[in-house]
This record gives C-alpha cells, sequence and structure tokens, in this order.
C-alpha cells in the first residue's frame, strides 16, 4: 500500500506535480524515479527484506505515479492499475453477490459494458439512472445498495453529477461513493473534498495526457479502503508494468500546464461552433447555455478539454469527420494531440441501441477532445470541416 509523504502536502498544485511522491534515487542520485524493471527483489535474509518481495504486490516506479496522483487527489493512498477498466474491475471486488449498484446511466463504455455485460452474471444488481438528478440517485437506493458510481462530467453528453449531494445520499445509504474523474483530472476536480470514497482514473487519458501508454488509478483518504485495495490488486493482479507508470508520472509534471491550455482551446472552439452551429447544439459545460453551467463552476475549477457537438445526422457528422486535418480521427482523449470521434459507433459502440436513444447519444453526436496546438489552427480545421453544411 503506497501512503503518501506528508511532507508534500503543503505545496501549490503545480510544485506537487513535479515533486510530489518523488525523492532523489538513493544510489546516484537520479533525479528521476528508475524504471525498476524486476520481477522479484533479492531478500537480505531468511523474513528480511526492504519492503519489497514480488513485483506484482509493489514497485519502486508504481509507487512514485501512487504517491504523486494520490497527492493531486488530495488523497492518502494510490493504487495504479494496468488500465482504467482493470482499475474498475478492481474496485467492484469490494462487493459481493447480492449487492446493488446505483450507476450513471451516461458512464464509459467500457463501464457500462463491464457491469451489465459481465458483473451482473456474477450476482451483483445495477440500476442506471440519470444522475444529473440527485432526487433519481436517492430514488434508485434499495436496501441492497453497497456502492453508487458517478461519472462526473460523462462521456459524450458532458453531463455532470453533484458530488457533494451524491456523496450525502451514499453516507446515508451506507454505500460507497465512487468518483469517475477522467475528464475533469485532479487539476480541475477534487471529487474526495466533496465526499467521495474512491476516485478512479483512466490514466491513459489526461494524467499521462501524451496517448503513449494505458493505465488506471484508484485514490482514496480511507485507510480501510486503502488496506482492502491493495489485497484486491494484489490478488487480481491487473498491475501496470513500470514503464507505463514511468510514462504517466512524466505526464503528470505538466498536467497544471496542460489543462489551462486544454480548457482555453475547447471554450474557443465551444464558442466557435456555438456561432456556427448554433448554441443549443454545442455541449460545453464552459458555456453558459449548458443547463449545469452553475454546477461546474461549482463543483470544477475549470471546464476541461472535452466538448460535443450534435451534428443532427449521421450524415452531417460524417461530413465533419471526413474533412478534419488538425484533429485526427480516434478514440480516446486527453492527450496533447486534438481528436475527433463519433461516440455511438466508437467508444459507444458496445451499448445497446435502445440505451442510447434513452439517453440522448445519438448517430449525429461527434466529439472532440481538444489538444494543446494554437487555437488558431483548431478554428481553421473546424472552418474549412464545416464548408458545405
Ligand atoms: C478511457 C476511460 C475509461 C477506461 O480507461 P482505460 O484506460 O481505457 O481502460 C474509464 N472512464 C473514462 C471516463 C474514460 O474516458
Amino acid at each position: 500500500m503506497t501512503k503518501v509523504f506528508d511532507s508534500d502536502r503543503a505545496a501549490g498544485f503545480g510544485t506537487q506535480a513535479i515533486h510530489a511522491g518523488q525523492r532523489p534515487e538513493p544510489l546516484a542520485g537520479a533525479i528521476m524515479t528508475p524504471v525498476y524493471m524486476t520481477s522479484t527483489y533479492v531478500q537480505d535474509a531468511l523474513g528480511e527484506n526492504k519492503g519489497y518481495e514480488y513485483a506484482r504486490g509493489k514497485n519502486p516506479t508504481r509507487e512514485a505515479l501512487e504517491r504523486n496522483v494520490a497527492i493531486l487527489e488530495g488523497g492518502s493512498h494510490g493504487f495504479a492499475f494496468a488500465s482504467g477498466v482493470g482499475a474498475t474491475d478492481t474496485i467492484m471486488k469490494f462487493l459481493k453477490s447480492g449487492d446493488h449498484v446505483v450507476c450513471g446511466e451516461n458512464v464509459y463504455g467500457g463501464t457500462f459494458r463491464l457491469f451489465d455485460r459481465v458483473l451482473t452474471s456474477f450476482g451483483l444488481t445495477f440500476s442506471f439512472v440519470d444522475t444529473r438528478d440527485p432526487q433519481r440517485i436517492s430514488d434508485a437506493v434499495t436496501s441492497a445498495t453497497r456502492m453508487i458510481w458517478i461519472e462526473t462530467p460523462t462521456n459524450p453528453l458532458m453531463r455532470l453529477t453533484d458530488i457533494k449531494a451524491s456523496a450525502e445520499i451514499a453516507r446515508k445509504a451506507g454505500a460507497l461513493l465512487v468518483c469517475d474523474n477522467t475528464f475533469a483530472s485532479p487539476f480541475f476536480q477534487r471529487p474526495l473534498a466533496l465526499g467521495a470514497d474512491l476516485v478512479m482514473h483512466s490514466t491513459t487519458k489526461y494524467l499521462n495526457g501524451h496517448s503513449d501508454m494505458i493505465g488506471g488509478m484508484v485514490v482514496t483518504n480511507r485507510d480501510d479502503l486503502a488496506e482492502r485495495l491493495q489485497f484486491l490488486l494484489n490478488s487480481g493482479g491487473a498491475v501496470p508494468g513500470p514503464m507505463d507508470c514511468f510514462l504517466a508520472l512524466r505526464g503528470t509534471k505538466t498536467l497544471h500546464l496542460r489543462m489551462p491550455r486544454h480548457a482555453e482551446n475547447a471554450m474557443a472552439c465551444a464558442r466557435w461552433l456555438a456561432k456556427r452551429w448554433g448554441e443549443e447544439r454545442v455541449i460545453y459545460p464552459g458555456l453558459e447555455s449548458h443547463p449545469q453551467h452553475a454546477l461546474a463552476k461549482c463543483q470544477m475549477s475549470g471546464f476541461g478539454g472535452m466538448l460535443s457537438v450534435e451534428m443532427g445526422s449521421k450524415a452531417n457528422a460524417k461530413h465533419v469527420l471526413d474533412r478534419m486535418k488538425v484533429f485526427s480521427l480516434a478514440e480516446s482523449l486527453g492527450g496533447v494531440e486534438s481528436l475527433i470521434s463519433h461516440p455511438a459507433s466508437m467508444t459507444h459502440g458496445s451499448v445497446p441501441a435502445e440505451r442510447k436513444v434513452a439517453m440522448g447519444l445519438t448517430d449525429g453526436l461527434i466529439r472532440l477532445s481538444c489538444g494543446v496546438e494554437d487555437i488558431e489552427d483548431l478554428i481553421a480545421d473546424l472552418d474549412q470541416a464545416f464548408i458545405g453544411l
């Protein structure tokens, strides 16, 4: 179990992003955490070791990343995983057959797939509800509810859930509140401070920020949950390799530089799109026209780099997707480069058609992950792609 250094808590976010959890390596004083490419550790004598026995349980490169992200989230324990869904899968092992989960209806497609198509066979039951309204969360709670799973803002409809209100409902129900904080990153949103028990991340996205690895992370403030998570992590074994941890750690050092630029570029694209295509068709929490703009201002310190646009038809969506040049057509998000995607057929391809309709995820929806390029080039790219519409 990786506990943070208390001395790291005092610094500002940028200083923490660069230094938290990092110490010069003792042999040569290397400023960067070495990539500990090892499966096992030599023991000094029978029953005597340096705290490391086998690398599924612990790896120093992984621990450096875990401490760093734990501090950025305002938590005391971090756990790195081989992927975001690996992290989710491990969190779900807090539950047992017969337990019930209230989950946002518009969560990441892979989260929905794991819950609906895998974990239901293990006796877990789920209620997928529109968590924009906290009342719907409380209405879905039963005597068997042990977990409330929220993602805010959601992918790709950019819907928000009130974290504080959800935490209150979870507390009353005796359930854990888990918040997928992938879209906002800890730079813009700190769910633990708002009452969440566990924060989950796909580090593949903003935390790493360079689209060159797959990883997940869980952070908590609770010692009891941390102890169990370490056990579950070691038992399930969905651990990341040290090279991927090194890459993610390199990424988090610039999180505070990248996030404001992502958000600035997203805001500029959103404003351009609102003017060119109609305010009601652009979904970005930073726009005053977003129905939950007030909540965004209250629980986030910025609006992130993701936005979606309702093109009205698949043909219109295709028109734009086929013409974009700086924005690449690809799944994933959160990297320095701008990406554009068609959620209905790409990231949310595994969500049943009737569910997509029910939550408003149409064939005309496109999703933009605004990178950190020059804004003039992103706007020019949109401008030429919209010609003919
Ligand atoms: C990508 C993503 C995940 C899954 O993470 P992987 O690293 O791809 O396994 C979970 N939640 C959100 C919001 C994501 O964007």
